[in-house]
């Protein structure tokens, strides 16, 4: 009898531990969507696309090498998830270079616990990646079915802070505003001064800007009514395009 008590606490703790392993695995799933194969492509894209490119944020390299790019392209590209341009995701737009992705989020210059904008959820990738090293993320989407599955492949993959809106960027999200930041992942011809308006003082946007010809900026919102702008590097994106209603 004391023997079967015995075993049957044994067993009991088996369990209850895995029960916690489970738990504790659930909270960061999107790691175990990373096998040694894949880990070894984005490791490699890191070192090889975006460390030998300049970039030394410990965070944003480490974001980059554990969220699973693979499962935001359509699965007949996986293979070349981590390669070094972008890749079409349908209905015309595209996942950007992981090095652009990387680029953008480190001008950000993040502490943690920020309210981000993105303008142009896409896949959702650039989300994902800003998720990891931000409070919050509200993302917006002009195509209905991009905003869709992105919200659903990033509650699938367990990114909770992120919440994804079908709507029109140049409107912003003014009640969520002010963000501690604004990222805009299509390029408008000029910087909207909506997105200017719902950015906190001292706070960043980084942003393509242009038509045929683009250029990345850094805007830093100084006050109420002045801006400071930096042009970081030449970069072509989709344009940021005017809902039609
Ligand atoms: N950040 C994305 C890639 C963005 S591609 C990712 O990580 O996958 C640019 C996206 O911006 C496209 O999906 C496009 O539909 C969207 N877009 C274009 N104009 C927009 C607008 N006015 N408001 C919101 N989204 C827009």
């Amino acid at each position: 009898m004391k023997k079967f008590l015995s075993l049957t606490i044994i067993l009991l703790v088996i369990q209850l531990g895995s029960i916690s392993f489970a738990q504790s695995q659930q909270l960061q799933p999107q790691s175990s969507y990373m096998s040694k194969q894949w880990s070894e492509k984005a490791n490699s894209m890191v070192k090889y696309q975006i460390e030998k490119r300049g970039i030394t944020n410990i965070d944003v390299l480490r974001v980059m090498r554990i969220t699973p790019r693979h499962l935001f392209v359509p699965s007949a590209l996986s293979s070349m998830a981590y390669n070094d341009y972008p890749l079409p995701i349908g209905k015309e737009q595209t996942i950007s270079q992981p090095y652009i992705v990387a680029l953008m989020t480190d001008l950000l210059k993040l502490k943690g616990d920020e309210k981000i904008l993105e303008i142009g959820t896409g896949s959702g990738y650039q989300a994902a990646v800003l998720s990891q090293l931000v409070d919050s993320v509200y993302t917006i989407e002009i195509i209905e079915s991009l905003a869709n599955s992105a919200q659903i492949r990033l509650d699938n993959l367990n990114y909770k802070n992120v919440v994804v809106k079908f709507g029109d960027g140049y409107k912003g999200w003014p009640s969520a505003a002010p963000f501690d930041a604004i990222i805009v992942t299509a390029a408008p011809k000029k910087v909207p001064q909506i997105l200017i308006d719902q950015l906190k003082i001292g706070g960043h946007i980084v942003i393509p800007v242009g038509d045929k010809w683009q250029e990345l900026q850094l805007i830093t919102k100084i006050n109420k009514n002045k801006i400071k702008k930096k042009t970081i590097i030449p970069v072509r994106f989709v344009p940021m395009v005017r809902s039609t209603e």
